[in-house]
């Protein structure tokens, strides 16, 4: 059944006295500042594939170019209100964990423990040749050095538009130098999984053990579009585990849930935080 954003008593219903993993996605975070481009009002856009950037030099220079702006950005942004509630839910040994399609970190800058980060994070740059690993902000540093001023003239520049992935919009990147793995020289490439990439495997088998182990899975905003997440409502949903949707707008995993909850997270996630305090004594 879809309920509208105000009335969540049949939300409420199925997730009390249960242990909750919850899955999330981009809706989660537009109250941060980070824009949906999968939500209902959102700009068509043309996410990258691993392929253009592994393939073309001349891409993955604008690639550098534009993510040494915008990165800072998707660093700065805080967590709201909704991420809150899920890392007091987890206090609550109500909340089991979290599996996030977000790269951006907000869960746990909001305190939340266990975090599963599907699609991996903005703050870490990994070698596709030796998997060396290294933090985004050492990367910057190594760029600020090659690029001395460049920063500076993108941000004169303005008209920033930061996408879910670290990516911003700078023209006149021609120049700009980036970075070959210290180690080995290879392709490095920030530890996200792109368009044409896969989660890798102990990732996806470590979300399924959180679902096994949980009495619930509730998701909260995402449409469930890309197999990366849908899966995980279709093993719910498979095992016997009832699925409960908060999202705007509707979802691949609709016919899947028991209840589905058509709204903004962060309203509703607070919502549920009271009442499941209210409701649950103690799951410990
Ligand atoms: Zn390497």
């Amino acid at each position: 059944m879809t309920t509208r954003c105000a009335e969540s008593p049949e939300l409420v219903a199925l997730l009390a006295g249960r242990r909750i993993a919850v899955l999330t996605g981009a809706g989660m975070s537009t109250d941060s500042g980070i824009p949906d481009y999968r939500g209902p009002d959102s700009p068509p856009s043309n996410p990258m594939t691993i392929r253009q950037f592994t393939s073309d030099p001349v891409f993955r220079q604008r690639y550098w170019a534009r993510n040494h702006v915008g990165w800072r950005h998707m660093d700065d942004t805080l967590p709201n209100a909704g991420h809150r509630a899920l890392a007091a839910l987890e206090d609550a040994g109500v909340v089991t964990g979290l599996i996030t399609q977000n790269v951006d970190l907000l869960h746990t800058k909001a305190g939340s423990r266990n975090v599963i980060n599907l699609h991996g994070t903005y703050a870490q740059v990994v070698c596709l040749n030796c998997g060396h690993t290294m933090s985004r902000t050492a990367l910057a540093e190594r760029l600020e050095e090659l690029n001395p001023g460049f920063l500076e003239r993108a941000q004169a520049i303005g008209g920033l538009a930061v996408a879910p992935d670290a990516d911003a919009v700078v023209a006149d990147t021609a120049s700009f130098r980036y970075l070959d793995c210290p180690r080995c020289t290879g392709m490095l490439k920030p530890d996200i999984v792109y368009f044409g990439e896969n989660v890798p495997k102990e990732t996806v088998a470590q979300a399924y053990s959180l679902i096994d182990h949980a009495g619930a899975l509730l998701v909260a905003g995402s449409s469930l579009t890309v197999f990366s997440g849908y899966r995980f409502v279709r093993h719910a949903a498979a095992a016997g585990i009832p699925v409960a949707i908060v999202n705007r707008g509707r979802t691949r995993g609709d016919d899947l849930a028991t209840v589905k909850v058509d709204g903004g997270c962060s309203e509703l996630l607070v919502l549920l935080a009271n009442e499941l305090a209210r409701t649950t004594t103690s799951l410990h």
